[in-house]
C-alpha cells in the first residue's frame, strides 16, 4: 500500500499548471493511476477529491470522496469529466492539498450536470447542486492547469501574492 503514496504537487511545480490528456485505454495503467489518487487521497486527513495532475500525472483522471472523510469506499472516480451544463451561481470556501493553509471564498455555479466515464470505460451522466458538484468543479479545473486561487477575488489575492510566493519556491522545487 505504501508505494501507491504520492507526493503531492505543490503550487509552482508545473504539471499542475499543464492540460492533462484524454484517457484513451481502460486498462491495467488507469487502474494503477486510480490506485495510488485513492490511497494518496487517503493519506490526507482533508483529503476528500484528488486529480492525476496532482501526484505527477497529466491524464483526465479524478477521485472523490463522496463521503467527504466519513468512510473508506464510498469513491466515485471521473474519467474524461466534462461538464455539460451549469447553472446559478454560489460561494463557499475552498481550500486544496496543492495549496496548503490557504482556504478562500470561491464563486462557481451551483449545479451542475457532468459526464464522464468510469474506470471501465463506461459513460455516465451525474447531476448534483451540492458540495458534490463543487468538487468536481474544483477537481476539473486541475485537469485544465487552474488552481481555485485563480478564481479568487483580486484584492484577496493581492493579499496572497506573499504566501504563494514561498509556497512556489518549495513547490517548484519538486
Ligand atoms: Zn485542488
Amino acid at each position: 500500500m505504501e508505494d501507491t503514496i504520492e507526493k503531492i504537487r505543490i503550487y509552482g511545480d508545473p504539471v499542475l499548471r499543464k492540460i492533462s490528456d484524454e484517457v484513451t485505454g481502460f486498462d491495467d495503467d488507469l487502474r494503477e493511476i486510480e490506485d495510488r489518487l485513492i490511497d494518496t487521497m487517503f493519506s490526507y486527513r482533508n483529503g476528500i477529491g484528488l486529480s492525476a495532475p496532482q501526484i505527477g500525472i497529466s491524464k483526465r483522471v479524478l477521485v472523490i470522496d463522496q463521503s467527504f472523510g466519513e468512510e473508506y469506499d464510498n469513491i466515485l472516480t471521473m474519467v474524461n469529466t466534462e461538464i455539460i451544463e451549469s447553472a446559478g451561481e454560489i460561494t463557499v470556501e475552498e481550500g486544496c492539498l496543492s495549496v496548503p493553509e490557504i482556504y478562500e471564498p470561491v464563486t462557481r455555479p451551483g449545479k451542475i450536470v457532468a459526464r464522464y466515464r468510469d474506470i471501465d470505460g463506461e459513460m455516465h451522466e451525474i447531476e448534483n447542486d451540492e458540495f458534490l458538484a463543487r468538487v468536481i468543479q474544483h477537481e476539473l479545473d486541475h485537469l485544465n492547469g487552474i488552481l481555485f486561487v485563480d478564481r479568487i477575488n483580486q484584492v484577496r489575492r493581492k493579499l496572497l501574492s506573499k504566501r504563494l510566493r514561498t509556497l512556489s519556491k518549495e513547490g517548484g522545487a519538486v
